[in-house]
């Protein structure tokens, strides 16, 4: 393999800046641009250490810097591996770059550090996946689930089903292949009770899927309620800005605004609707049927009620319109004395929140309330769970084979066709920890990644 070359660091001004060579040749590249001030040796140097001196273009006195090298395999990529620190200006870090690319080293294709890991089997697929979610993490949570990816934690489960599924490839291969020995014929039943275990483990794999891209790509939330219960004081309160138009003249917000808020570690892609009311007015009725289409593909609704007002027929018909799984219900103005009856609400919500939009009061309340909908709770960290759409495209087809071959089994199938499915099912395992894959995967996996990692 070639020796590749990158700057690891982001493409702008900082204090230090990475330029990191990997592969057969890091070392001679190294030694070719970089000589340490104390005499060293860099081909003599060993694994885990670093050199202070100078990079040099040819006779050129490029910069500062420190040399750390790793030695094969005890790198990231498992290869001999060079980094050079500099002082982190674009034009001297590319200068360095161009240094080394002079000297040998070719330009590493985006992620190709991770994917030498890979295919030098430092890393399986899913922990290769993990370091770019680490580097995509926007919070705490999203952190954390790939820190659990990156350790294993979903490898290690894939891999305990896949050895379930190949000890019963065993069991069925050494009863077809040598029908003359005396081995006792696979019992259909074990086999049934071994599929039934495998199928609820891959189940727990995906349950929290949904949760966990939530968190990725933010939760598409709309704020509904009749006009001037405060949904635009509520959108304003949570997204920290004068966006919408707040003002006591009800049916002033016309148009669906749209708005990414943090809450926590929360994302909330937050579209702000026109009050639902009957309406005249032929504007404002545009404002209303897009506030309904918001409403039909949201992912959350908060409907807004006024806790100061008796609950009225326009608050219902709104109720009605929602999709009442995915909702909470905001009893608002708590700051004023409270007229609503709650009574009515829990007919119809199972989250209600207290809240003073105006007054900033309430707002962690919502954010428990839009954890507990969407599992974003502990639990749901201790769980390893699939992190990706590839990865859980490989669990599906998993459960569907497993579903086939338990269905075959049912119907007294011969337990050839079994094997097949068993087969497709495991393959789908090994493409998952990408043990099995083509190379067209593994290229569109790291294409994702950014160059220099
Ligand atoms: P929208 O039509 O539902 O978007 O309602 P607005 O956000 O425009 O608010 C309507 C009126 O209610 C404004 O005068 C707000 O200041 C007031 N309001 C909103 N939230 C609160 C609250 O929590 N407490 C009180 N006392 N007034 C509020």
């Amino acid at each position: 393999m070639s020796t590749i070359a990158a700057i690891s660091t982001p493409n702008t001004p900082g204090g230090i800046a990475v330029i990191r060579i990997s592969g057969e040749n890091a070392l001679d590249v190294a030694e070719k641009i970089f000589i340490p001030a104390g005499g060293k040796n860099v081909s003599e140097m060993k694994g885990y250490t670093c050199a202070y001196g100078c990079a040099y273009d040819e006779k050129e006195r490029l910069d500062d810097c420190i040399l750390t090298i790793f030695r094969a395999p005890h790198s990231y990529t498992g290869e001999d591996t060079a980094e050079i620190s500099c002082h982190g200006g674009l034009y001297v870090t590319k200068r360095i770059l161009r240094a080394a690319l002079k000297n040998g080293a070719v330009n590493a294709q985006s992620g190709e550090f991770t994917k030498r890991a890979f295919l030098n089997g430092k890393i399986d697929l899913t922990q290769a996946e993990a370091v770019m979610d680490i580097i995509s993490a926007k919070g705490e949570k999203e952190l954390r689930i790939a820190e659990n990816l990156r350790e294993g934690a979903t490898y290690k489960k894939v891999k305990g089903i896949s050895d379930d599924l190949m000890n019963m490839l065993g069991s069925l291969a050494a009863w077809t292949d040598y029908p003359d020995e005396d081995i006792p014929e696979v019992e259909p039943g074990y086999l049934l009770a071994n599929l039934e275990a495998v199928r609820v483990r891959l189940e727990s794999l995906i349950k929290n899927y949904d949760s966990g891209r939530l968190l990725r790509s933010g939760i598409s939330t709309v704020i509904v309620g009749r006009p001037n219960v405060g949904k635009s004081t509520l959108f304003n309160c949570l997204s920290g800005c004068e966006r919408s138009i707040v003002t006591d003249i009800a049916g002033t917000t016309r148009d669906a605004v749209e708005e990414t808020v943090k809450l926590g570690d929360i994302t909330l892609r937050l579209i702000d609707t026109a009050g639902i009311r009957q309406t005249f007015d032929k504007i404002e009725k545009i404002g209303v049927s897009i506030a309904e289409q918001a409403i039909s593909s949201a992912e959350l609704v908060i409907a807004v009620f006024d806790g100061n007002k008796d609950i009225s027929e326009d608050d219902i018909n709104i109720i009605n319109k929602i999709n009442l799984i995915n909702s909470i219900a905001v009893i608002n103005k708590s700051d004023l004395e409270t007229i609503i009856d709650r009574g009515i609400l829990e007919k119809y919500f199972k989250h209600i929140v207290y809240l003073s939009a105006k007054e900033n009061n309430g707002i962690d309340k919502l954010k428990e309330e839009i954890e507990d909908i969407f599992m974003l709770n502990e639990k749901f960290f201790q769980d390893a769970t699939v992190a990706n759409e590839r990865q859980k495209k490989c669990i599906d087809v998993c459960i569907d084979n497993v579903n086939k071959a338990i269905h075959a089994i049912e119907n007294g199938e011969m337990l050839d066709a079994v094997n097949v499915l068993i087969d497709y099912a495991e393959q789908s395992l090994l493409e998952l920890t990408g043990e099995k894959i083509t190379d067209a995967i593994v290229n569109e996996v790291f294409s994702r990644f950014c160059v220099g990692k």
